[in-house]
């Protein structure tokens, strides 16, 4: 089931698109030289001291092969937080436009609209924690420009049905953005493959979970070649630094170290799903697509400062909506899961 394509263009804030974005030395000379005195730069090594490439095609040329996505259809941004700011000014006009959001969900979508004075609309998951598909295309309108779906989703942990999800990008008549934050993790594929198909997708990812490099900042964000062409004009020109490209490009280079945490963290996830049922104050474990779990205890608020007193912090989620009653366990190495238990056996 697909729709007629959407045509982006038109779902663009018109100043965006009219925007002649700042050209910087850098992109401006592309051919090969010898001596640059074309950006105001101090010539002394330091190592640092060259504006890093404003389109990052190192990063992006090793993301493309891994991910099979063509560099043209990748950007960069200062975290995948910078990611969600953008695509907010890019397509939403202050007091006009809107967002839609399925709580209990990541906080940063409300955070980046209320900053750019957009209004969110909020249509919660159903009991399941799946999108409420009649609900979200009851509330939409041509104002409802973008809607975040968060999957696997934070912090309920859990993937989004693909049917359902696919009937969204089918009936939703703005951007629908997927936050794959987690998507490491997940037992299901990434929506990737599906970007192609509609014009309306844009996939986000990043290096701060399975990656181990939440340090860097470094978020992704896949979409059509004319998403990414807005993204890059509203983007600030080096968004992404130097030093964060390098550790970026040393990751990227050496996935057998990625995959082996990430294989040690999926286990441990198994053993705490495995082991915590056993504590008689363990009401329900939720289904982990993610690097957490959402556990339902019977006093969270006692558990929280027991475990907080022993050095140990948790997500105290309890007051969430559809969350009541819970803390968020984010997986640790094994060593530290282990002292976890132990304090949970003694409490
Ligand atoms: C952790 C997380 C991110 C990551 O954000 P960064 O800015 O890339 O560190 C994005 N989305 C969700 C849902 C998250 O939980």
């Amino acid at each position: 089931m697909k729709t007629a394509k959407i045509d982006v263009d038109q779902l663009v804030r018109s100043n965006i698109r009219r925007l002649t974005p700042y050209s910087s030395a850098r992109s401006e000379f592309k051919g090969k030289a010898d001596i640059f005195l074309d950006a105001n730069e101090n010539p002394f090594e330091t190592g640092l001291n060259r504006y890093p490439d404003p389109l990052q095609w190192a990063v992006k040329e090793r993301i493309s092969a891994i991910k099979q996505v063509p560099m043209e259809q990748i950007a960069l941004g200062n975290g995948s937080d910078e990611v969600i700011d953008l695509l907010i000014r890019i397509f939403c006009e202050p007091g006009v436009d809107h967002i839609i959001t399925l709580p209990p969900t990541y906080g940063m979508y409300q955070v980046s609209a209320d900053i750019a004075d957009v209004t969110v609309k909020e249509v919660p998951l159903l009991p399941g924690f799946q999108p409420d598909v009649r609900g979200i295309l009851e509330v939409a309108n041509e104002h409802s420009k973008i809607l975040f779906l968060c999957s696997p989703n934070n912090p309920t942990a859990n993937s989004f049905d693909p049917a359902v999800v696919q009937e969204l990008l089918a009936g939703f008549p703005g951007i629908v953005a997927i936050d794959e934050a987690y998507i490491d993790f997940a037992g299901q594929d990434s929506f990737l493959a599906l970007l192609n198909e509609y014009s309306n997708l844009v996939i986000m990812q990043t290096f701060s979970k399975a990656w181990g490099l939440a340090g860097i900042r470094l978020g992704m964000i896949f979409a059509s070649e004319t998403i990414i062409g807005y993204f890059n004009k509203v983007k600030p020109p080096y968004n992404v630094n130097e030093l964060t490209q390098r550790a970026a490009l040393q990751a990227l280079q050496d996935e057998a170290v990625y995959a082996e945490k990430l294989q040690t963290l999926l286990k441990e996830r198994e053993t705490l799903v495995t082991l915590l049922p056993e504590y008689t104050f363990v009401e329900h474990i939720y289904p982990s697509d993610a690097n957490f779990l959402l556990v339902k205890v019977d006093d969270p608020q006692g558990l929280y400062r027991y475990l907080t007193a022993k050095g140990i912090i948790v997500r105290d989620r309890s007051r969430v909506l559809m969350c009541e009653g819970c803390l968020r366990f984010t997986v640790g190495t094994p060593e530290e899961n282990e002292v976890l238990l132990n304090a949970l056996q003694a409490y």
